[in-house]
């Protein structure tokens, strides 16, 4: 079912791949890459720009995988008829080496279990919206309570306002909620608000940044047209001169600078934010009426129980919010201050499902115990131990790697592996030995993670680097 070399090309095995290496580009590891790439041939697509690398890659593992996969496969057999490639997205386990099983039974706490059974520690989390561990009770019984009552009714649940004062309290910068359900939702509601109060077009973005799958700001430019981005400026991120280059650019035309939080460009090592940066774009939009707002779709309550940009002392007058805030529940949120509430007013957004009351129930107990478990406390403290774990490991095996970002989001990326040849035979490896990461894309730590969980990951990747350190001596 996996496309890349691997299961379509019929090569399962280390020896087979070495020996295909050799044949194609004899050289050292870092090779290996170019030499894979190289034999995908046509419908390969550059991964390298716009954040895109979510694209087919090359897999190349040592030994079989001999976890069953029957169930996933009779499932990516019937969805191949009846869903659009298989699977879209970025939850695509196509891209990715065999190991990735394409559905999921269920999960509880820092425990996921795929269709045919297999049990991961999950470090991916749903891609970020699972902050407090799968299924958690006090989550699930809010939602549950919820739901007894109604979800989808001709008006929200009382728990809308609720939930909206607890935000407010929550998050310093804000005065005011509106929600949604994806994060796409809230960083487009967010410039729209931006341009309704400022009566500019221009927002600035950082290249490569990833703000969601509408046409203004999806990676792959398909179906969409140049005037969906005409409106857009674009800078560096911790560049502020190259915002500064946008903002005169823009002209009196700003309407708002959008950031993350931290440079999190997926496939890409991660950089934490330069205080002076994110206090010189306060400034400029200051200097300039315009809006700063910061998509904490990813990092909102994983970082700090707030804005993200709380303790760095910078506070945004929009920010875009979803993925961890009810836990898994579906839900996005805006949330702006009193200067943008006009702004906000007078515009129109809505959904058929935008105000459905269980996941604000959810919501409602997710930040509850986030407050309660010091739930930011035990993601730093596990994220601590695997890091040092990983950093000991690939140093132990006299591999070179970069583990950057946050420690309860880092990503790992190996030196040299500018296509992600080794990064996705490690991963792989880390699979088939029950833990769940991803070769391209930043971890997950939940606060479910125990001590032995950490144990387990790392016994696990301990054995990965073993076999991508044989792979690179072998090559
Ligand atoms: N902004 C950021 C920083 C994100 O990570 C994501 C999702 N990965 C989005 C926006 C879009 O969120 P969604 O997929 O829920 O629309």
């Amino acid at each position: 079912m996996a496309t890349g070399l691997g299961s379509d090309a019929g090569i399962t095995d280390l020896g087979q791949v070495i020996g295909f290496l050799r044949a194609a580009a004899p050289g050292p590891a870092d090779r290996i890459a170019a030499a894979l790439l190289s034999r995908q041939g046509p419908g390969h697509q550059d991964h390298g720009r716009n954040g895109d690398v979510m694209a087919d890659q090359p897999h190349h593992l040592a030994g079989a995988d001999t976890r069953p996969r029957t169930a996933d496969r009779a499932l990516r057999q019937r969805a191949s008829v009846v869903i659009p490639g298989g699977m879209y997205g970025h939850q695509s386990a196509v891209p990715l080496p065999p190991e990735y099983p394409q559905f999921m039974r269920g999960g509880r706490g820092a425990r996921v279990w795929d269709a045919d059974g297999n049990s991961y520690i999950d470090l991916m989390c749903s891609y970020g919206p699972v902050v407090l561990g799968h299924q958690h009770p006090a989550v699930e019984e809010a939602a549950a309570a919820q739901a007894a009552l109604g979800d989808c009714q001709n008006g929200p649940g009382p728990v809308m306002v609720d939930l909206a004062e607890l935000l407010v309290e929550t998050v310093q910068h804000a005065d005011w909620a509106i929600f949604a359900k994806n994060g796409t939702d809230a960083t487009t509601i967010c410039c729209t608000i931006a341009r309704a109060q400022t009566g500019r077009k221009r927002v600035l973005v950082a290249r490569g940044a990833y703000h969601g799958a509408a046409p203004w700001c999806t990676p792959r430019p398909g179906g969409t047209t140049p005037q969906d981005r005409a409106n857009l400026g674009y800078y560096t991120f911790n560049d502020l001169a190259s915002v500064q280059a946008a903002a005169a650019e823009a002209g009196d035309d700003l309407a708002a600078i959008l950031v993350s939080p931290f440079k999190h460009d997926a496939g890409y090592d991660q950089e934490l934010v330069v205080p002076a940066f994110a206090r010189g774009l306060r400034e400029l939009c200051d200097g300039a009426g315009a809006a700063l707002i910061l998509d904490d779709v990813r990092c909102g309550f994983r970082l700090h129980l707030g804005s993200s940009w709380e303790p760095v002392g910078v506070a945004p007058d929009l920010s875009a919010w979803s993925k961890s805030i009810a836990n898994g529940h579906p839900l996005a949120a805006v949330l702006g201050n009193d200067r943008f509430r006009g702004g906000a007013q007078g515009i129109f957004v809505t959904g058929s499902f935008w105000f459905s009351a269980v996941p604000m129930a959810a919501a409602i107990a997710t930040i509850g115990a986030l407050r309660a478990e010091r739930a930011v406390e035990t993601m730093e403290r596990a994220g601590r131990a695997l890091r040092d774990g990983i950093l000991s490991q690939a140093q132990s095996w006299g591999l070179e790697v970069n583990y950057t970002g946050p420690v309860q989001m880092p990503y790992l990326t190996f030196a040299g592996d500018t296509d992600h040849a080794l990064a996705s035979a490690f991963a792989a490896q880390a699979m088939r030995r029950g833990v769940y990461i991803h070769p391209r894309h930043n971890w997950f730590v939940s606060a479910a993670m125990t001590d032995a969980d950490v144990a387990a990951v790392l016994a696990a990747t301990d054995e990965a680097f073993a076999a991508v350190r044989k792979q690179s001596t072998a090559s």
